[in-house]
């Protein structure tokens, strides 16, 4: 009798034993991944945008984005193989596959011979529905590192056609750069190649909303083909304009629609890195607290699901060498809120009026137009000295038949918009060390399941190891 009673003892242990294991092993497995990546995205662009909603609000400190209060903040190196500071495909690389490669490469070995295979194929191959989506043209460098193998960022095409060759569920973006090959004629259109594959092109939200729920694989692009590089900046947003929010909303639900084993999901926010590179303080933040209203959906999700889901924020880079302030013990982010439009849409007001006024533009005309869309004499003062120097380059820029423009990587800007901005940022106290990357730390922030294992510091590399290694892939 004593025995049997031991024996029954012993097995209910053991049973309590595995349900707890089985528990605990339910618990670490993250089943819905989100990973965001702002491109860009420094310290000073992440804390820049907090200061700004702060003195906005007439405080001194800062108004903490959403996923600033995520319970894990780290940071990471983000040096690529070669170079101290990195390009967006070689830290796309590194986001997405955990191994450094030379810039310019997309998803490859530092010798463009051996394919590297990201943390999205891993997921796919764990049986996850994965999805793709960035506030760019989804052939970019960092949504690319996630599904192409190539050589060159610069091979539009070929980065294209390898997206239905990888099979993810969902792509979502801008639109994409190249549809057609360069030279050879005989290839087929990206269009036909992913009808052929099955993938259902769907343009805008209203087709979304329609069409999504019935498709097997998609790719969801803005409505308009005409501007296929990127999405609106949130400062020139129309509300008919498709933000990066509403594409992430739609993906979620997608990929979550009739899913028991879970998904990957990565979302970038391309832009901060272009506002960064046209040195646009007023842009950068924009599209900073834009990325938060993207993550808010996750967060949303992550309620739902909080012992299954794991978010982790980060950056590929720094761009811009971002400073906050001059030098002076203060700032003045208040008046970047009379800035209502990018440089870029700046450039294409001055443009209008030329256009509009046979490039017979008065300086009332100027005044006027700066007025309203960076708040200039009416709530932002100018000093005498920013007044003559915005009117030397009117009379440089209007007196002959031709303007030369301004280029940046990203941009081409009229010159008195150029000034504008600039004088914008002195306004502010925000400097800028260069139009280019540079190598400082990224912010790192995670919640959910395994959010502990971003602990510390560490390199970009090492977060698709640990997403993978958390999420079971
Ligand atoms: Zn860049």
């Amino acid at each position: 009798m004593k025995k049997i009673s031991y024996v029954i003892v012993l097995l209910l242990a053991a049973v309590c034993l595995f349900s707890q294991c089985k528990q605990e092993r339910k618990e670490q497995r993250a089943k819905y991944v989100f990973y965001f990546i702002a491109d860009g995205m420094g310290i000073n662009q992440m804390n820049g945008a907090e200061v700004f909603l702060a003195e906005k609000n007439g405080k001194i400190g800062v108004e903490q984005l959403n996923f600033s209060k995520f319970p894990v903040a780290s940071f990471a190196t983000t040096y690529s193989k070669y170079n101290s500071v990195t390009c967006s495909a070689a830290a796309g690389t590194a986001l997405a596959t955990g191994s450094k490669t030379k810039n310019g490469i997309v998803g490859m070995d530092s010798l463009a011979k051996n394919p590297l295979y990201s943390v999205a194929v891993k997921a796919k191959r764990a049986n996850k529905k994965v999805g793709i989506i960035t506030s760019v043209s989804i052939d970019h460098a960092t949504p690319a590192s996630f599904y192409a193998h190539q050589k060159s960022r610069g091979m539009l095409y070929e980065i294209a056609t390898d997206l239905p060759k990888t099979g993810f569920d969902l792509y979502g973006g801008a639109g994409f750069l190249q549809e057609n090959h360069k030279k050879d004629s005989s290839c087929a259109n990206i269009y036909d190649i992913l009808k052929d594959s099955g993938y259902v092109v769907l343009r805008g939200l209203a087709e979304f909303e329609a069409k999504l729920g019935k498709a097997n694989k998609a790719v969801l692009m803005q409505e308009s083909n005409e501007n296929p590089q990127s999405l609106s900046y949130a400062i020139d947003r129309d509300p008919s304009d498709l933000s990066l929010a509403q594409l992430t909303r739609e993906a979620i639900d997608f990929l979550n629609a009739d899913n028991t084993e879970g998904f990957f999901l990565m979302v970038e926010g391309g832009k901060i890195d272009w506002a960064a590179h046209d040195n646009d303080a007023a842009t950068t933040f924009h599209e900073v607290i834009d990325m938060a209203e993207a993550i808010q959906q996750a967060i949303d999700f992550y309620k739902e699901y909080p012992d299954e889901t794991l978010i982790i924020v980060t950056a590929d880079h720094e761009t811009g060498g971002m400073a906050l302030g001059v030098g002076t013990y203060s700032l003045n982010f208040k008046a970047l809120q009379h800035q209502k439009v990018s440089l870029g849409q700046l450039t294409e007001k001055i443009k209008q009026l030329r256009k509009d006024q046979k490039n017979k533009v008065s300086w009332e005309d100027i005044q006027a137009l700066l007025a309203v869309n960076m708040g200039f004499w009416d709530s932002v003062k100018l000093t005498k000295e920013q007044e003559a120097k915005l009117k030397i380059v009117y009379t440089e820029s209007f007196q002959g038949k031709d303007v030369t423009l301004e280029k940046r990587l990203y941009s081409s800007s009229e010159p008195l918009a150029r000034e504008s901005i600039e004088i914008m940022n002195r306004i502010a106290s925000v400097s800028w060390a260069s139009g280019g990357h540079s190598a400082s730390l990224v912010p790192v922030f995670a919640i959910g399941v395994g959010a502990e294992l971003f602990q510390g510091r560490m390199d970009n590399t090492d977060i698709p190891k640990k997403i993978a290694k958390t999420a079971n892939y």
